[in-house]
């Protein structure tokens, strides 16, 4: 079974346990039509931050650069925290994936 780290219900999104830096963007809730992507927990390589969601948030989202390809990288900030990776995209579709994460149609 896979874990949803974000409920329709926002209770994760609601909890602010760190300062809101107030820069980067906040993902909304998910969408009752979110598809769910297939999260594997390593990375393909080394790999560069391009873009990321803000701090404050128990979950926040990454869009990376690792090996010529994008990926978006998860971490939900449990102890120890969890990472979880997917994707093997062009930039044009890794933004369009990361759209999607940020309004909530994929997850
Ligand atoms: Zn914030």
């Amino acid at each position: 079974m896979t874990t949803t780290p974000d409920t329709p219900s926002g209770d994760l999104d609601a909890r602010n346990e760190w300062p809101c830096p107030g820069i980067s963007p906040h993902p909304v809730r998910v969408t009752s039509e979110c598809r769910a992507l297939d999260w594997d927990a390593v990375p393909q390589g080394r790999y560069r931050v391009v873009e990321h969601t803000c701090s404050c948030r128990t979950v926040f989202y990454e869009l990376i650069s690792c090996c010529g390809l994008y990926m978006i990288h998860r971490v939900i900030r449990n102890r120890p925290p969890e990472h979880a990776f997917t994707g093997r995209w062009t930039l044009r579709e890794a933004r369009e994936i990361w759209r999607q994460v940020l309004t909530g149609q994929v997850r």
